[in-house]
């Protein structure tokens, strides 16, 4: 069979071709084909061949993608990332594709991503950096706010949320938390409020939930408004959790004291690629860059040599389970036992991704 990557990069041939994850199953015997671009309406006929593709974040799967794969041949979608807001779920059920992620890697490689983004927004070293390598060595607008005694908001206390909070209880922070889901683990390190008083309370906001309808824009014009005037937002899970426009607005009447993007939500025009030679026609995330009190990364938060063995190790683990027809623990659309070939829905976890 053929396996068809998507959005592929060289790091991402270099773990999946690495012993381990191949060993994982050497019997399968699988021809696999990169593409450097990613999978949309556009990309979708060079699928063709294959049984399976392999995508990742920015990677397109709606109703029309799954429609023309399902025709192609391809019955199995691996996303070798644990986010799945890409993939119209719904349609994959009906067409009776298999779709698997991987739910955890690394979690703690997010949250001490999310740690150094808002230790160098609140201690300036991003500017210290800049600054000493034109042998500037004033002080004078890099002043910082110890940590230790803060408050830390989590919307969103899953596994890189306790992975989070687990790091700024090290620091000496108050951690107050918002989920629908409370966890006995996270209560370790603080306590659950409501979103209200949380983004009232907290000197930092840091968001770890996935973007589902309910959670898409929770960051808006009236929840920025019920922040701390001065208080650091930082997102590392997903763009559409902020509404850009309104961040912009908070930051330019001096409301949102500082604001750290690992993510973005017009991210799937852009991230992963040189755009260094081209003119980029984002005006919004153009403006972000403006402030000093702003950094935006390319969502690398995931990206240790760690979290990428196992990623690659998940997916052909979940590719195994497919072409072996073995139920598969990490499927999000589900082989249907009672009748063979049929697929169904995973719904004992909806909104854990
Ligand atoms: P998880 O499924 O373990 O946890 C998510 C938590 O969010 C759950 O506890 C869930 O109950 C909670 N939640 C759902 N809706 C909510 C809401 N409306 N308000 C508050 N909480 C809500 O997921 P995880 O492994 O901790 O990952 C969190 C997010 O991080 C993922 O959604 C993914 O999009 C993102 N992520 C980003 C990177 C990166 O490289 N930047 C890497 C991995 C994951």
């Amino acid at each position: 069979m053929q396996l068809a990557v998507f959005s592929s990069k060289p790091y991402d041939k270099l773990f999946l071709a690495t012993p381990r994850a191949t060993e994982l199953d050497p019997a399968a015997g699988i021809e696999v084909i990169y593409h450097d671009f990613a999978l949309s309406l556009e990309t979708v006929p060079l699928a063709k061949g294959a049984t399976a593709v392999c995508v990742f974040v920015n990677d397109i799967l709606t109703e029309e993608v799954l429609e023309s794969l399902h025709a192609m041949g391809v019955r199995a979608v691996l996303l070798r990332c644990a986010g799945y807001n890409n993939v119209d779920l719904d349609a994959a059920s009906r067409l009776g594709i298999f779709v698997a992620n991987v739910p955890s890697y690394s979690p703690e490689a997010v949250a001490e991503f999310a740690v150094a983004l808002i230790q160098t927004l609140n201690r300036n070293t991003h500017r210290a950096y800049n600054r000493v390598r034109e042998g500037n060595f004033s002080l004078d607008g890099l002043l910082g706010r110890t940590l230790h005694g803060r408050t830390v908001g989590l919307v969103g206390t899953g596994r890189i949320g306790v992975a989070f909070a687990k790091i700024m209880n090290g620091f000496g922070c108050r951690l107050l938390a918002f989920d629908p889901f409370e966890s006995d683990e996270f209560k370790k390190y603080g306590e659950y409020t409501d979103l209200d008083t949380l983004l009232k309370e907290s000197d930092i906001v840091s968001l770890h939930c996935p973007l589902t309808d309910k959670t898409r824009h929770i960051i808006n014009d009236t929840t920025l408004s019920q922040m701390r005037q001065g208080a650091m937002l930082v997102n590392t899970s997903r763009g559409g959790l902020i509404s850009t426009r309104a961040v912009i607005a908070a930051l330019k009447r001096h409301h949102l004291g500082g604001l750290a993007l690992d993510v973005y939500e017009g991210e799937g025009a852009l991230f992963y690629t040189d755009h260094s030679g081209t003119i980029i026609d984002d005006d919004e995330l153009m403006r972000l860059t403006t402030f000093h009190n702003v950094l935006v990364c390319g969502h690398q938060a995931f990206f240790t040599d760690e979290a990428l063995r196992e990623i690659a190790d998940g997916t052909i683990r979940n590719l195994a389970d497919f072409v072996h027809g073995r139920p598969c623990k990490f499927s999000l659309v589900q082989r249907d036992a009672p009748s063979p070939g049929g697929l169904k829905r995973r719904d004992s976890a909806p909104i854990r991704i």
